[in-house]
């Protein structure tokens, strides 16, 4: 049984936009939120073991729920160009995760969902406290036509990577439900399709060229016959997104050429954007591949204003950065980027919480601070609405707490007594 933990005295942003409320005491138990009230009105003795709990005195700091990444490849590194990515054995990259994964939840993000590299090893391996990193979402694969963003083989064929990072080759509905069914026995909880091409992928356009319509709609009525498994679809032409759109897709990925029309289309379904403005404002990479940043070139400028209009009509944004290809441990980095492009501080943390819970279908269990909830939180000196940029620096996160348990901590502790309210 976990130790309780006690944190006196904290401004709480619980995650569910309303103000913040200063001189708060947080109780959690047995790894969830027990009570969130005013400071020292708990009657501490009655309601917890005195002789296990832990006491922090949060006095200055602001409390949030921990973070949650929607988009991210943890067993991919931006430093790794295209061959080595292609020739190194799987191990390497499994081996660079372990730090990736530390480096995450070291910058406040206690929730991650893979969209693509990661198997089920690496969720499982986090949730039995083999190694340290955010509780993870699975995409495992990328789904995707002949030619399309997820197919690495050679002109002639010869399949580059056959690891978890490599896609998987559809081209008619009826593969499509292969694939989908395939993904799932692997232990996927995501579907990752490509709806267009991409930026790094050598022959695809990412103004078209994806999954259509009707190979789309296959993929989520057949994940949807296997519960609540979501499809998340990389998409960058406006064409691949509203075909996404319209066969029912939860997320959209990137979605950096939106036009009005599909923008309307999303606030209508409710579909999420994961905007990853982390990738888009990025400086070209040293390693990227040549048809990279002849993409980059022709897209960068038009995605910056079309996806801030996405934004600013006020879509369902979900935090998500595609760590992986940008440094890992520098996820909050979106938050600032988000405001940029036209929320609100709040709203960016609220896209970094409890909406990415909502989309990812576990709001009931983690992303807000709520009694009954799994007890992930960041505590921080930054003032989060006044200076969300600063809460980038994983030296603000003075306190880390995963699932009830102390990640790390420049708390001094105050005792391990409760004081009597
Ligand atoms: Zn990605």
């Amino acid at each position: 049984m976990t130790p309780s933990l006690l944190l006196r005295n904290v401004t709480v942003i619980d995650g569910l936009g309303g103000a913040p409320r200063p001189a708060h005491d947080v109780l959690i138990t047995d790894g969830l939120f027990t009570s969130i009230s005013p400071t020292g009105s708990l009657p501490l003795p009655q309601v917890v073991n005195p002789d296990a709990l832990t006491v922090l005195d949060g006095t200055g700091h602001t409390a949030l729920p921990g973070f949650f990444d929607c988009h991210v490849h943890v067993s991919t590194s931006p430093a790794t160009d295209t061959l080595t990515s292609i020739t190194e054995p799987e191990s390497a990259k499994t081996l660079r995760a372990v730090p990736a994964l530390r480096a995450t939840l070291d910058a406040g993000v206690t929730s991650a969902r893979d969209l693509a590299g990661a198997d089920s090893g690496f969720r499982d391996a986090i949730a039995d406290g083999v190694i340290a990193g955010p509780a993870l979402q699975l995409a495992i694969r990328i789904l995707s036509v002949s030619g399309g963003h997820g197919d690495w083989r050679t002109v002639g064929g010869t399949p580059l990577d056959t690891g978890p990072g490599a896609g998987v080759v559809g081209d008619s509905p009826a593969d499509f439900v292969r694939l989908t069914r395939e993904v799932i026995r692997e232990g996927a909880d995501w579907i990752k399709v490509a709806a267009t091409g991409g930026m790094g992928s050598p022959r695809s356009n990412p103004e078209g060229g994806g999954l259509s319509e009707a190979e789309l709609r296959a993929v989520v009525e057949e994940a949807a016959r296997h519960g609540h498994i979501g499809v998340a679809a990389h998409s960058i032409g406006t064409a691949g997104i509203a075909a996404a759109v319209r066969a029912g897709v939860r997320s959209i990925e990137h979605g950096y050429l939106i036009d009005d029309a599909t923008i309307e289309l999303m606030g209508e379904q409710g579909t999420f954007l994961v905007p990853t403005l982390s990738t888009l404002t990025r400086p070209a990479s040293p390693t990227a591949a040549p048809w990279t940043v002849a993409k980059r070139r022709r897209t960068v400028q038009n995605a910056r204003e079309r996806v801030g209009a996405a934004i600013r009509a006020g879509v369902n944004v979900a935090l998500g950065t595609d760590a992986g290809i940008v440094e890992h441990g520098t996820n909050l980095r979106e938050l600032a980027l988000l405001v940029e492009f036209g929320l609100t501080p709040m709203q960016a943390i609220l896209a970094g919480t409890s909406s990415a819970a909502r989309m990812s279908g576990i709001l009931d269990e983690v992303g807000t601070i709520e009694p009954g909830k799994r007890a992930d939180l960041v505590a921080t000196l930054v003032d989060p609405l006044a200076q969300i940029a600063a809460l980038a620096d994983p030296g603000a996160m003075r306190l880390i707490v995963q699932s009830g348990r102390i990640h790390s901590s420049t708390f001094p502790l105050e005792s391990t007594e409760p004081q009597s309210a």
